[in-house]
């Protein structure tokens, strides 16, 4: 099969370059292939009832398929250069703004009119921060919710589906250059095309390694975040949340001057599993849809590690902690505050009896048996450092769901086109290391699309 353009990943890099081709070119032959499945058919076995924990499935439903690792995310678009990723790094800080709205007008044409836009500009929370030695990020950021971003994403659906070969339940084992063009190996079979996006997210990231080793397309990896989801009453935050939705607040620790953040914010929302390569880590989301809202507010608080020379595996040095507490809780391990700040497990009876009802079903356990003492103390300084600006938030009963994880992905050397060293072969969203978010990523895709075109001459 030959092809114009062959993208490999349909998560919203993937998407939102194949829908700008579309847009902007009349015929041009493209493909898109995912190890995943359509939208519809994307369902994680956990019920909570026949099936309590990760079953760890081939292909897991979370992250692969139509919509990528976002198609069940909260759905929050941050336009920001101050997180998210490093685009503007390549493309500049106007022009990554400007792609990141360029995508907020798609969302809204599919099905995103009517959700609320937020934002950090004049806010008077920000000062308060300062005054507690914490720092607030400026951003805008529209919450599609889980319910809506589904509708967005089958929506663009429906419109490609007819224009573009889709080819899911299809992993893409090996990229091979032609000079010129690409041929992409599947199972027994072969495509090839001129140009080819590639955009296989934190999923594919290992595959991404082999791939950028037998191209010899030069990487590097030495970062990542480690730490917990912490699950509160929903009032607690609510002066924060109902103004800003995420309000993005980094701290600089005292003792070791390492940086804990708050991330992914999710007001009334609920904690979940999340599988990296057979890895359960937690993550959480919220809905639009008031009936589905909880009484919990829960973000993770992260310490960003940065490692140097001689130590490369940052992503394994993350995984080694997340399966320390797969290990010990067959899973996500949730301990209350006043549990770990007295050195002792939390059991069910605890959990039980707290004022804080667990939205997960974790392993009450210890986390100071898996988090090292660094990183720990990091949080428990963030918390109380939060407790100044949100009272409550240092309860004994506040729960911690361990571990969160971010992995970055190794960045890819790349230049400002995002096209790796071989002409037409351009590397994006969160599997290039540059983006680590749906704005950032889809964005990228959008621009990469935009560079074909102009080498196309269409536009
Ligand atoms: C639970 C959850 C909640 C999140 N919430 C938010 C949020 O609210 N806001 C935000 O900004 N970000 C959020 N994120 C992160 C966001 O989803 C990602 O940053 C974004 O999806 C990255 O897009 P991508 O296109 O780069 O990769 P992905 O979305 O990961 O898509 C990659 C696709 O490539 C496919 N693939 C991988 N390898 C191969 C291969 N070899 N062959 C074929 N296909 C392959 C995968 O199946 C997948 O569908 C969340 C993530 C998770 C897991």
């Amino acid at each position: 099969m030959k092809y114009d353009v062959i993208i490999i990943g349909a998560g919203p890099g993937g998407i939102y370059s194949a829908y700008e081709l579309l847009q902007k070119s009349n015929g041009l032959k493209i493909a898109i292939f995912d190890e995943g499945t359509e939208l519809e058919s994307r369902h994680c076995p956990i019920d909570g009832d026949k099936v309590k924990s990760c079953i760890h499935c081939k292909s897991c439903s979370i992250m692969n398929g139509f919509g990528g690792a976002g198609a069940f995310s909260d759905g929050k678009y941050n336009i920001t250069n101050d997180f998210g990723g490093t685009l503007y790094e390549y493309i500049g800080r106007n022009k990554a703004l400007e792609l990141m709205h360029y995508v907020d007008d798609i969302n809204m044409k599919h099905g995103g009119e009517g959700t609320k836009m937020y934002s950090t500009s004049g806010t008077s929370f920000k000062k308060l921060c300062m005054q507690n030695h914490l720092t607030l990020l400026d951003a805008s950021v529209r919450h599609l919710g889980t319910d809506i971003n589904y509708v967005v994403l089958k929506n663009l659906y429906a419109e490609m589906k007819d224009k573009i070969d889709f080819h899911f339940r299809t992993p893409v084992s090996r990229i091979e250059s032609l000079d010129p063009g690409f041929r992409v190996y599947y199972g027994d079979e072969s495509a090839e095309a001129d140009q080819c996006i590639v955009s296989v997210g934190r999923s594919g990231s290992k595959w991404m390694e082999e791939v950028c080793k037998e191209l010899n397309i030069e990487t590097s990896s030495n970062r990542v975040d480690i730490g917990v989801r912490v699950e509160i009453p929903a009032e607690i935050f609510s002066h924060i949340t109902d103004e800003l939705y995420e309000g993005k607040i980094v701290y600089r620790t005292k003792k070791f001057e390492d940086k804990v953040r708050t991330f992914c914010m999710n007001p009334n929302g609920i904690v979940v599993n999340e599988n990296t390569n057979g890895i359960v880590t937690v993550n959480g989301h919220s809905f639009e849809d008031q009936s589905k809202k909880t009484e919990n507010t829960n973000f993770a608080l992260l310490v960003a590690k940065h490692f140097s020379e001689p130590f490369k595996d940052s992503n394994g040095y993350g995984e080694s902690i997340a399966r320390l507490s797969n290990m010990l809780g067959g899973g996500v391990i949730v301990q209350r505050f006043g549990d770990l700040e007295r050195g002792r497990r939390s059991n069910q009876k605890r959990i039980d009896e707290g004022t804080v009802h667990p939205t997960l079903d974790a392993t009450p356990g210890d986390l100071s048996l898996v988090l090292p003492k660094r990183i720990l103390d990091g949080i428990i300084e963030m918390i109380y450092a939060l407790d100044k600006i949100a009272p409550g938030m240092a309860n004994d009963d506040t729960l911690l769901y361990g571990v969160e994880v971010k992995f970055y992905n190794m960045e890819v050397k790349l230049d400002n086109n995002l096209e790796s060293r071989y002409p037409g072969l351009y590397i994006i969203g969160d599997g290039s290391g540059v983006t680590h978010s749906l704005s950032h990523a889809s964005a990228s895709g959008v621009y990469v699309a935009d560079k074909i075109l102009e080498k196309k001459g269409l536009i």
